[in-house]
């Protein structure tokens, strides 16, 4: 049972902590039934104004959870506060460390090599936890991915090929790939590898991650231009734009 729920500019968004989420997943993985669950940010947020596929993923996801400062802030404005944010990095670890033995893990996604050290890292996290099989996010049949990962008996489907790739991949094959739970987890196995450094935590604290990632990786100054065009439109749509949904 989802708490509740915020419609964000149309995007759902669950108002949950990560020990909601960890129970919730709890839950999920007692099913037969496949769960996507979204961590959104204030870019898939803009993106899905436009792209009404994405957007039907994101509104069809079992759970939405507030991966960026972006979600958090608009909530708070509206007067929804959020007690903090679920990042697709954080949920992975808490999942590993918490839920280990229920856990049968295929990673999904990244450069060749990123997602088995990205699952070395898991089990080093996780004890208990079962690394069904990992994939780099470099493939063209999604048949033969599909049939791997159904053939491993993963239960948990992390993906990292970027939004809105991840959710959509996910919305049409994470039901045939036999998994209860998919979660696309964007940069997650580049962290979990070393490749990428996470912000520390002051930068964290104070809002400003997405900011710190911005300086190691320059090139993504065109994808933060959807920051401004976030907070302007939430800022602009009054009480429309971040609003209470009936619970789930
Ligand atoms: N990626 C992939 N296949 C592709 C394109 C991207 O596996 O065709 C991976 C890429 O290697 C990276 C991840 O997708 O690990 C996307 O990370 P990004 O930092 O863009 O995600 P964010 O956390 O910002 O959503």
């Amino acid at each position: 049972m989802v708490p509740s729920r915020l419609e964000i500019l149309g995007c759902p968004l669950d108002r949950v902590t990560m020990a909601q989420t960890l129970d919730i997943l709890r839950g999920y993985l007692k099913t037969d039934a496949f769960h996507l669950v979204v961590t959104i940010g204030s870019e898939m947020i803009v993106r899905a104004q436009t792209d009404h596929e994405f957007r039907e993923a994101v509104c069809a996801a079992a759970l939405v959870v507030p991966d960026s400062i972006g979600a958090v802030l608009a909530a708070r404005y509206a007067g929804y506060p959020l007690r903090e944010r679920v990042t697709g990095v954080e949920l992975t670890q808490r999942m590993a460390q918490e839920l280990g033995p229920a856990l049968r893990v295929f990673l999904l996604g990244g450069a060749p090599g990123v997602a088995e050290t990205a699952a070395h890292k898991l089990l080093s996290l996780g004890p208990g936890i079962h690394i069904a099989g990992t994939h780099d996010g470099y493939f063209k049949d999604d048949a033969e991915i599909v049939a791997k990962i159904k053939t491993s008996g993963a239960n948990v489907l992390l993906v990292a090929l970027g939004f809105p790739r991840q959710e959509l991949w996910l919305t049409r094959h994470g039901a045939a790939c036999g998994v209860q739970v998919g979660i696309g987890v964007g940069g997650t196995f580049d962290v979990l590898a070393g490749r990428v450094q996470r912000a520390p935590r002051v930068f964290q604290k104070l809002g400003l991650e997405w900011f710190y990632r911005l300086t190691l990786q320059p090139s993504r100054w065109r994808r933060m231009l959807a920051l401004p065009k976030f907070a302007l439109r939430v800022l602009s749509g009054g009480k429309q734009a971040v609003r209470p949904m009936a619970s789930s």
